[in-house]
């Protein structure tokens, strides 16, 4: 059985599929590369919401730097207030 993949940005069905992801072939991101989905989020997160692995990859950055300052703010805590552990 195969289901119709398309792009979430711009609907188009003219996609390069592979195992688990596919790429729009008309979309681009900031630095020129294909947009590319993760399969399994079509149908299942509204299209307006599908971020491609790029994108992803970017929120997830920014947020490990929210949890290593959240971290080092532990850190200091930890030194000045009690001394249990993080
Ligand atoms: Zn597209």
């Amino acid at each position: 059985m195969k289901t119709n993949y398309y792009c979430p940005r711009c609907r188009t069905t003219e996609i390069s599929e592979y195992k688990e992801t596919f790429e729009c072939t008309k979309c681009r991101d900031n630095n020129g590369f294909p947009l590319e989905f993760e399969k399994s989020d079509i149908g299942k997160i509204p299209d307006d919401e599908i971020l491609a692995r790029r994108e992803m990859t970017s929120f997830v950055g920014a947020f490990e730097e929210l949890r290593d300052s959240e971290k080092r703010k532990k850190f200091f805590n930890s030194l000045s207030d009690d001394d249990h552990e993080a």
